[in-house]
């Protein structure tokens, strides 16, 4: 067994959790000649963060124990399930897991839908077995016969039915005799049982829907409980684990299997807590309403909590890997507080971020000692946590941007950015003090007139010379307009839903912001999964809307938390 460290001093060296230790001491007892998970997501929407808790549990317990995880598409209702989920899914899980240090494999793909014929069988031999009948209930009257938990269910009429008719009954399912809602097949339990999901459960139900995979090969459909753990049995699962809804299932997940034959290994189901964020929705059904609803322009906007709106965002695999590493996996109901993603996101940007200037809310200063025409180019670090990354050269020149609030006119006792007679070092450049304010008829600053120390660059003699407040800058003459999409928090409460509110009520107004901003000019050209620092500001990421000449930048996060306490610079 090997117990590699995934990158990121967020992320435990070796994490070790309940989950975890079952499967070591089955390891450590040769229980399973492999340990064997899946992933099983149903293809009726986009990945989002919890689902990534999932597969960093499934792929990072296949990884440090030796195994393999299967990605499987629990693909049993066709009403809801389509081929884009299906591509999409395959993606996102590839990319998330995809760079771990140690190169997990593609994952393999399989299809609940590969093994209809195989449960079809295996239905068969429920009804020979007598423990499976076809019912004639509505959905309405089998969920009222079902009873409720304090009180015993009502068997169906259809109970005693005899082997034959039940197998002539459901081959005749099958061959699309009978319309939707009229028959399904159930399991013989217990009408009595404590547990609801015991009362004879629907294995099958008919739906007259072409299927994503299988078209209209089929008109009777298995039940999720039904298919699911019989795709464990048939893959060879070992440790099929799922979140704590499923619990009261795994009573039936037992049944089934054993009812349906001897397996080697014998996969069983573990639980554990689903992933809460705060200020987040993370069901499929409530984010297609978003995209639906046009809430936001699509299951990738970079608002969104799913892997690919995190993706187009910014937002690195690392970082949500380090961040499920993180936050562990416990038995217990809790609620994240989404800072704690969004530490993880900032960790991983700063180590990797390229750092660039930017101005995103410009005011002019003219250097007033500085020739006009001429351009100095200034040797700028790229990141100076990874000296690999080397420098590259910013032209400076006589007219410069700089952010509206890094000049004050009357300022604070302890505020050491420009102000009138005061000094400032321009990053990477001069040192600059403020002569001369220009303002409009309205009295709005609109120029601020400076004279440059033209010793004190790097190299310089007054090069050594303090003065307390650096500011970043952009060159007029040489810097681009880039469109800057502000990303904020989707929603302003913490829980968008507490106390059954409608989580519409709750949207920030303020989760989008479009300027255009000043960048220099190295920004022109990008790689798609370029990571920036724009000093001083945020992180930022090139979006795909991006054309020639035309950058457009998605801020990631801010490079404190925002949320916390209002950003103090100086
Ligand atoms: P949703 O409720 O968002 O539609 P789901 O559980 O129906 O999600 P599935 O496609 O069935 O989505 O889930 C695939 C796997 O991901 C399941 O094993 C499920 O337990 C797990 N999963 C889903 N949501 C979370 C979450 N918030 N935290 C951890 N695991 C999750
Ligand atoms: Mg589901």
């Amino acid at each position: 067994m090997s117990n590699e460290t995934p990158a990121g001093p967020s992320a435990p060296a070796a994490p070790s959790d309940f989950i975890r230790d079952i499967v070591a001491q089955h390891v450590a007892e040769g229980r399973y000649p492999k340990i064997l998970t899946r992933f099983p997501p149903e293809p009726n929407g986009y990945l989002h963060i919890g689902h990534a808790k999932s597969i960093c549990l499934n792929f990072g317990i296949a990884r440090e124990f030796g195994g393999a995880c299967n990605l499987r598409m629990d693909d049993t209702n066709p009403t809801k399930e389509d081929i884009e989920y299906v591509e999409s899914i395959i993606f996102d899980v590839n990319w998330l897991i995809g760079g771990w240090a140690d190169g997990v494999k593609t994952p393999k793909l399989f299809h609940a839908s590969d093994y209809f014929e195989q449960l079809y069988g295996f239905a068969v031999a429920l009804i020979k077995k007598g423990v499976a009948f076809v019912c004639d209930l509505t959905g309405e009257q089998v969920a009222e016969y079902r009873g409720a938990p304090t009180e015993p269910g009502r068997p169906s009429p259809n109970r005693d039915r005899s082997v034959e008719e039940n197998l002539d009954l459901f081959a005749r399912m099958r061959a699309g005799e009978f319309a939707d809602g009229t028959k399904t097949l159930r399991a013989k339990i217990d009408m009595t049982s404590p547990n609801i999901h015991m009362r004879d459960p629907v294995l099958y139900r008919i739906r007259h829907t072409e299927h994503q995979a299988t078209g209209n090969t089929w008109c009777i459909y298995p039940m999720y409980d039904y298919a699911h753990c019989l795709s464990d049995a048939i893959e060879g699962i070992s440790h099929s684990i799922c979140t704590l809804e499923f619990e009261v299932h795994r009573p039936l997940y037992d049944w089934l299997v054993d009812e349906v034959g001897l397996w080697n290994p014998r996969p069983r189901q573990y639980e554990f807590a689903r992933l809460s964020l705060t200020y987040t929705l993370m069901s499929k059904r409530k984010l297609l309403q978003l995209v639906e609803d046009k809430i936001v322009t699509g299951w990738d906007d970079p608002r969104m909590p799913t892997i690919c709106g995190m993706r187009r965002r910014g937002v690195t695999a690392q970082a949500l890997r380090n961040f499920a590493y993180h936050i562990g996996v416990t038995k217990y109901m809790s609620l994240t507080d989404v800072a704690v993603l969004e530490h993880a996101i900032r960790e991983d940007l700063n180590k990797i971020a390229l750092r660039r200037m930017a101005v995103l809310r410009p005011l002019k200063v003219v250097i007033t000692n500085f020739p006009e025409r001429k351009t100095e180019l200034c040797a700028a670090t790229n990141n100076p946590n990874d000296e690999t990354a080397g420098t590259r050269e910013v032209p400076f020149s006589r007219d410069l941007w700089i952010e509206q609030d890094d000049f004050i006119e009357v300022p604070a006792p302890k505020y050491f950015r420009l102000k009138p007679g005061g000094e400032v070092r321009l990053k990477y450049a001069f040192i600059i003090k403020c002569d001369e304010i220009v303002k409009d008829a309205d009295g709005r600053v609109i120029e601020i007139r400076c004279t440059a120390d033209l010793d004190s660059k790097t190299g310089g003699p007054t090069a050594g010379r303090k003065v307390k407040g650096t500011i970043h800058w952009v060159s007029a003459a040489h810097a681009l307009d880039a469109e800057v999409r502000l990303y904020d928090r989707l929603f302003t409460e913490a829980e968008p839903e507490k106390d059954g509110r409608d989580f519409k009520t709750v949207m920030n107004p303020r989760s989008l912001e479009v300027i255009t901003a000043k960048v220099e000019p190295s920004l022109r050209e990008s790689s798609a999964d370029a990571r920036y620092q724009f000093e001083r500001l945020a992180y930022f990421t090139p979006d795909p809307d991006s054309k020639p000449n035309g950058p457009i930048f998605n801020r990631t996060i801010t490079l404190k938390d925002a949320w916390a306490k209002e950003i103090q610079r100086g």
